[in-house]
C-alpha cells in the first residue's frame, strides 16, 4: 500500500486522552470524549478504508442491510491489484502463492470463513457462500477451492507482476520477519451498523507476505480477527495476527463493550491485554503491531493500536474520513 506514512487526515479527529501506560482505574467519562453514535455508520481499517466505505455507503443509504454492505466494501481492495495485501495482487507467501484469509459475520450470528484460498478474487464472498450455503462455518485450501468453483466462482491468476517481482526480490535472503506498518501485510477488516440497526462485519486479507505456505492469521478466524454481537456491537483487527489470535482479540473487545466500557475503552484494554502477555512471554513489542476498530450498537465507535502509524475510515451522514488511530508507544 503506497504512502502509509503520509496520513491524509480529512478531518479532526475527536481529541482522546488516553491513560497510556496505565490502563488506569479511572472512570471512563475523565479519560475518553464520547465519540457521537450514528447510523448508519461504517468503519474500516487503513486508507482503503476509505474507498472501502464508499462502497459500502452506496449500499447503506438505500436502507441495504450491514451485511450487504460490508461485502460490497471489502470487494474494492480485494478487487484492485494495486492494493497488495488484500484479494488479488496480493503479496504470495514464501513458495509464491497467493493465499487469502476471509470471514464474514451477520446480525444472527451466521457465519462464514475461508482460509489458504487460492486463485479466487473475491475470497469475502466465497465466505459469504459458507455461510449461507453450506452446513458449515469454515472451508480452507483446496476444499475452500473447490466450493468456491461449484459455485461459480472463476479461477483467476492473482498473482500479479509486480508480486511476482518483490517475491523474487525477497527470495534474495528469504528473512521472514514481519515488520509492523512496512507495506508487507495489511488487511482490510469492516463493520457497519445499518439504518434498520443491524450489524454485520467482514475482513479479508492475503496475511502476511511471504509467510510459509499454509500460515492463517486472525483474519478468517471468527472471534480473532471480526465479531459482531448484534446486541452489544463489533469488531475488527490488523496487525499481526499471531497476537490477535492468541486473545481472541475481537470476541474480547465485543465482551468489553458487554460489560459497559465504551468501543475505545474497549479496543485499550485488548490493546493491554496483548502488551501484557508480550511481555510476560519476553518479546519485543516493538516488533508487534496491532490494531484494533470497534462499533457499538448506538454507533459509537472507536480504535486504539500498539505502534503509530494504524489509521481507520469512517463513514457516516457526516462524510468519510480517515483518523489516525490512537496508540500506545510513544
Ligand atoms: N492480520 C493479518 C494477518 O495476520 C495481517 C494484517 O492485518 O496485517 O494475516
Amino acid at each position: 500500500m503506497n504512502n502509509r506514512r503520509n496520513f491524509i487526515k480529512t478531518a479532526a479527529v475527536a481529541s482522546v486522552a488516553v491513560a497510556l501506560n496505565s490502563f488506569s482505574s479511572k472512570p471512563e467519562e475523565e479519560i475518553i470524549a464520547p465519540r457521537k453514535g450514528r447510523k448508519p455508520i461504517v468503519l474500516s481499517t487503513w486508507r482503503f478504508g476509505i474507498e472501502a466505505n464508499a462502497a459500502a455507503w452506496e449500499v447503506l443509504k438505500k436502507n441495504g442491510s450491514a451485511l450487504d454492505a460490508v461485502e460490497a466494501g471489502v470487494k474494492i481492495p480485494e478487487g484492485d491489484p494495486k492494493e497488495r495485501s488484500v484479494g488479488y495482487g496480493g503479496r504470495p507467501d514464501r513458495d509464491g502463492r497467493v493465499t487469502l484469509d476471509s470471514c464474514i459475520m451477520d446480525e444472527q450470528a451466521n457465519i462464514g470463513s475461508v482460509a489458504c484460498l487460492e486463485y479466487i478474487k473475491h475470497p469475502i464472498s466465497v465466505a459469504r457462500a459458507v455461510m449461507e450455503k453450506t452446513p458449515h462455518v469454515m472451508l480452507v485450501g483446496d476444499g475452500a477451492l473447490q466450493f468456491a468453483l461449484s459455485q461459480g466462482f472463476k479461477k483467476e491468476n492473482l498473482l500479479t507482476e509486480e508480486s511476482e517481482k518483490e517475491w523474487k526480490e525477497w527470495l534474495k535472503d528469504s528473512k521472514y520477519k514481519p515488520i509492523a506498518n512496512i507495506e508487507n501485510h495489511d488487511t482490510i477488516g469492516m463493520i457497519a451498523l445499518d439504518a434498520s440497526g443491524n450489524l454485520s462485519g467482514a475482513c479479508t486479507t492475503s496475511g502476511m507476505a511471504f509467510k510459509m505456505h499454509g500460515r492463517v492469521g486472525d483474519s478468517p478466524i471468527i472471534g480473532a480477527g471480526l465479531y459482531v454481537d448484534n446486541e452489544i456491537g463489533a469488531a475488527t483487527a490488523t496487525g499481526h495476527g499471531e497476537e490477535v489470535i492468541r486473545i481472541s482479540g475481537c470476541h474480547l473487545v465485543v465482551e468489553l463493550m458487554r460489560q459497559g466500557k465504551s468501543p475505545q475503552k474497549a479496543c485499550e484494554e485488548a490493546v493491554a491485554r496483548i502488551i501484557k502477555l508480550t511481555k510476560n512471554r519476553n518479546k519485543e513489542l516493538k516488533d508487534i503491531q496491532v490494531g484494533f476498530i470497534a462499533l457499538n450498537k448506538q454507533g459509537e465507535y472507536g480504535s486504539y493500536c500498539i505502534q503509530g502509524g494504524f489509521n481507520y475510515a469512517v463513514n457516516d451522514e457526516t462524510g468519510n474520513r480517515l483518523i489516525d488511530a490512537e496508540y500506545f508507544l510513544k
